[in-house]
């Protein structure tokens, strides 16, 4: 394992990191030792948020002895002073640390969630402080949502950015990748394997690791999965052309029906919360049909009042056939939780 520089922070993590999804699903023993096998074999950059339940408990307890050998990165999705010091709070608690090593704002991706988080009751103010009173190292942010995301790094308000890469997502290393560089932010890879829907890791890696300065935060559920990615970092990295063909291959096929998350479709005018339904068998794969019915029942509730007036359609760049895409998510939720009575 090579450790790298996350930008401007100063901070040394592994090079490629452990994101904090899949370990939700797991029992807590599980999880720690799947924790500590990753530090083992040389992971030093643990990824969580507050939204991810229990995830920063079991990562508070795996490391709790040694916290100063970790890099810890959590986030909040509040907007508003309260509630980001009231998760704050919860997260120094839930992870057995009294600092926090990167604190981010969690899915920044529509301009009244900046108006808010930048307001005078807002989440910034209050973090900056909490920076200022040693409870966070350095604040970063995440998004999905490109033109957002070039907007929120250009303001110089954050350390770190946090956006979806991977080969089938890889439109920001254009103007995105370009400006955080010049501004020395610290590069943070989310989803490399698109959020699940890529199942060929080696091909994943192959792609990301042409970007070293890119820290991918893959989700591991199991020590065998931690092995196969540390694995393929001991390897040197050959692209061959046939690898290249094959990433325009997934590319076509998935390009057709994959939700990037960027949120461009919304707000739906009967109140569908459509990015949380379209990509709900997704969820399914990385948290299990039990999990996943709790976690995304109040979005998915609300794809019944689609009225297929296409309004989503006209907006989305990928021209995704969104309410098709919605019932049949619908029909899966139903069936996952008629499944689990
Ligand atoms: S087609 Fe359905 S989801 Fe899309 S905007 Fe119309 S009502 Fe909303
Ligand atoms: S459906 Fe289209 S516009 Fe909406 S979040 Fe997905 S990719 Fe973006």
């Amino acid at each position: 394992m090579k450790y790298r520089i996350l930008g401007r922070t100063g901070l040394e993590v592994s090079e490629v990191g452990f994101g904090g999804i899949p370990i939700l699903r797991l029992p807590t023993d599980e999880a720690v030792q799947i924790l500590r096998y990753s530090f083992d074999k040389g992971i030093t950059f643990y990824d969580t948020a507050n939204a991810y339940r229990d995830s920063e408990c079991k990562i508070g307890k795996a490391f709790s002895d040694i916290r100063h050998k970790v890099v810890i990165a959590t986030k909040t999705g509040k907007r508003d002073a309260d509630g980001a010091l009231e998760h704050l709070e919860n997260s120094l608690k839930m992870l057995q640390t009294d600092y926090i090593d990167l604190y981010q704002l969690h899915q920044v991706s529509r301009e009244q969630d900046w108006q808010q988080l930048t307001g005078p009751e807002g989440a910034l103010g209050a973090l900056v402080k909490a920076k200022e009173a040693g409870k966070i190292r350095y604040i970063g942010i995440t998004s999905h949502s490109l033109p957002m995301a070039v907007k929120l790094i250009k303001t110089d308000l954050f350390d770190t950015i946090q956006f979806p890469f991977n080969f089938i997502e890889d439109e920001p290393k254009d103007e995105l990748h370009t400006t955080a560089r010049t501004m020395n932010l610290g590069l943070i890879a989310m989803k490399p394997f698109a959020g699940g829907a890529l199942a060929n890791a080696s091909l994943a890696f192959k792609f990301l690791r042409q970007y070293p300065d890119f820290i991918p935060i893959p989700g591991y559920d199991s020590i065998a999965s931690v092995d196969e990615v540390a694995a393929l970092y001991e390897q040197s990295n050959v692209v061959t052309e046939e690898d290249i063909g094959l990433m325009d291959k997934y590319r076509n096929e998935l390009g057709k029906q994959f939700c990037r998350r960027c949120e461009y479709c919304q707000p739906c005018p009967n109140g569908v919360k459509i990015t949380p339904a379209m990509g709900y068998p997704i969820l399914v794969k990385r948290m299990s049909p039990q999990i996943s019915v709790n976690f995304a029942k109040a979005a998915m509730e609300t794809v019944p009042q689609c009225t297929d007036c296409k309004t989503c359609i006209e907006r989305c760049p990928y021209e995704l056939p969104i309410p098709e895409i919605l019932k049949n998510n619908y029909d899966l939720f139903e069936q996952h939780r008629k499944s689990i009575g």
